[in-house]
């Protein structure tokens, strides 16, 4: 490991021993009795209406979008906006390894209304292989966890759904090319197709930007037999 790649690691070591303490918020450090202050929740994260199908900001109800083109997903609830300062947050523990947040995110997702007595089961957006041994985690998994609680704990579905190609960088592509560009990148596994057909199902994502991933990997649970597939993330990109 050469020295910068030591102090980085270093960082990054220290910045998830200091999100491990429990009692500080993680966007402004003060001590709180939560995983993150209401003072930074009202100011970052209020309460926002969205809607039911794709959880954009939308009044109340479902929106036009989702009322002209019925979208793979029955449901869609999301935690916060993508941007200050959950879009920092967001990016450390994802790619800095700072899983000390995992606290805070579950805390959020366990506020949302997600009606897990009718869900079977809960099944994290997969990464590719590469990128998992790449990573050591899969974010969407960490996340799917914290609603693993209760009579809840035995719904995780965490290899059910497959990745399987590589997808190139999504970022600079419209929403219909992110579409296209998906197209049979998932599957199901063939020794849980069994828990998938007629199943009630939850997929958890981190960032829902376009929703073209959500809705594909919803396409080919329904195409495998779910009943339904409904689907929460932690952060939504809020409209440009
Ligand atoms: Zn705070
Ligand atoms: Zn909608």
């Amino acid at each position: 490991m050469g020295g910068r790649q030591y102090i980085e690691a270093m960082r990054s070591a220290l910045r998830s021993l200091w999100s491990q303490r429990p009692g500080l918020c993680p966007v402004c450090g003060l001590w709180c009795p939560g995983w993150t202050c209401g003072a930074c929740l009202q100011r970052f994260a209020p309460p926002t209406a969205r809607c039911l199908r794709c959880a954009c900001r939308w009044g109340a109800g479902i929106c036009p979008d989702c009322r002209q083109h019925p979208p793979a997903l029955s449901a869609c609830h999301a935690a916060l906006d993508y941007s200050y300062p959950w879009d920092g947050l967001i990016a450390r523990w994802k790619f800095h390894g700072e899983l000390g947040l995992n606290s805070a995110w579950h805390g959020l997702l366990r506020d949302l209304p997600l009606a897990l007595d009718d869900i079977e089961a809960i099944l994290p957006i997969p990464l590719s292989t590469g990128r998992l041994a790449e990573r050591g985690y899969n974010q969407a998994w960490e996340l799917a966890k914290g609603l693993l609680h209760g009579d809840h704990r035995h719904k995780g579905l965490p290899q059910a759904l497959v990745r399987l190609a590589e997808v190139p960088d999504q970022h600079r592509l419209s929403a219909a090319e992110r579409r296209v560009n998906l197209r049979g990148v998932f599957g199901v596994h063939p020794e849980t197709a069994a828990r998938v057909h007629n199943a009630r199902l939850l997929l958890v994502d981190d960032v829902m930007t376009t929703g073209a991933t959500l809705s594909e990997a919803a396409t080919t649970l329904l195409n495998a037999g779910a009943r339904s597939v409904s689907a929460v993330v932690l952060a939504r990109t809020p409209p440009a």
